[in-house]
């Protein structure tokens, strides 16, 4: 059962106390009831109204523990707000707007929760794209666009998937390459897009083995056409993207921490046709449940293009 506010006035009406946004989340997480997250066991007690300890192995959790909100002295009810705030601006939040909304006394505060909620707008098992993907990469950096030949070093490259729907475009899937080898356009491809599906790209050489790879291969190449007019799909999500990060980020958006902002860009793209912003904030409350906590090191420090780390939920990638 998807159940969530509708607008700031019942936001405001439901999540008021610790009690509440706990209860929430209880429900969020055991839908079914608690679960022993060490044993599988189902039986447990309260203990001091956030703990629950287990029947048969003793042990104790809380609803928060080893998830995105595990150790965190901030209210529930403050991590909400930020939640609700960032799933209901239509753009996103920079770290500044969100430190000015909440009254938090540090930037750093601010920019490192939406790093960790940014984190969590990846949906860990995520299912793959199928039907026919276009498929391009390009560069982003001086932001600007179509630098000729596939080496640059400086700048990042993006891979770009995107679903055909019609003319128009279903969903997609961004991630940093560390090149536009083979080797790495399949692993973005393996990751994105089930087999049997076509991967429809330009006539470059790092998509010729796909179908060595379980997939159906459409090429374009037309004299005369830009780029452009024969992909128009991934040059469009790409236009976007760049304009998102220039408008709401103000291109503050370092190489190291590009991953998130993909997370975020895809998260919101995905469900751009959503009516309703509660169900962002839903959401993104479920699937913060299931990522694994993040300190504010492990996201300065992180310098490898790689996916957050997920509990297993035994799906696909
Ligand atoms: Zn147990």
């Amino acid at each position: 059962m998807e159940d969530y506010p509708k607008d700031l006035q019942e936001f405001d009406a439901r999540f008021g106390t610790e009690a509440a946004c706990r209860n929430y989340l209880m429900k969020l997480r055991w839908p079914e009831g608690f679960v022993c997250p060490h044993c599988e066991a189902k039986k447990a007690w309260a203990v001091r109204e956030i703990l629950w300890q287990c029947a048969q192995c003793g042990r104790q959790t809380s609803v928060t523990a080893g998830t995105i909100f595990q150790d965190t002295r901030t209210p529930l009810r403050v991590w909400f707000q930020a939640m609700w705030w960032l799933t209901t601006q239509k753009n996103g939040a920079s770290a500044l707007g969100l430190q000015r909304v909440l009254g938090l006394k540090h930037y750093q505060t601010a920019w490192t929760w939406l790093h960790k909620l940014r984190t969590a707008m990846v949906r860990p098992g995520r299912d793959l794209l199928t039907g026919t993907i276009e498929m391009d990469e390009a560069y982003l950096g001086g932001l600007e666009e179509g630098a000729p030949g596939r080496g640059t070093q400086r700048k990042a490259l993006i891979g770009v998937a995107a679903q055909e729907d019609g003319r128009g475009i279903g969903r997609i899937r961004l991630q940093r390459l560390a090149d536009a080898s083979a080797q790495s356009l399949e692993g973005f491809i393996h990751t994105s897009v089930a087999p049997g599906s076509v991967i429809h790209t330009d006539g470059w050489r790092g998509y010729a083995s796909v179908t060595k790879r379980g997939y159906a291969h459409k090429v374009t190449v037309v004299k005369g056409k830009s780029a452009h007019e024969l992909l128009p799909r991934t040059h469009r999500v790409i236009s976007l993207l760049k304009r998102w990060l220039l408008g709401t980020h103000q291109g503050a958006v370092g190489h190291k921490h590009l991953d998130y902002y993909l997370d975020e860009f895809t998260f919101r793209f995905n469900r751009r046709a959503s009516t309703s912003r509660g169900k962002l904030f839903y959401r993104l409350a479920q699937q913060a449940l299931l990522v694994e906590p993040r300190t504010y090191r492990m996201i300065v420090d992180q310098t490898a293009p790689a996916a957050p780390k997920h509990k297993g939920l035994g799906l696909p990638e």
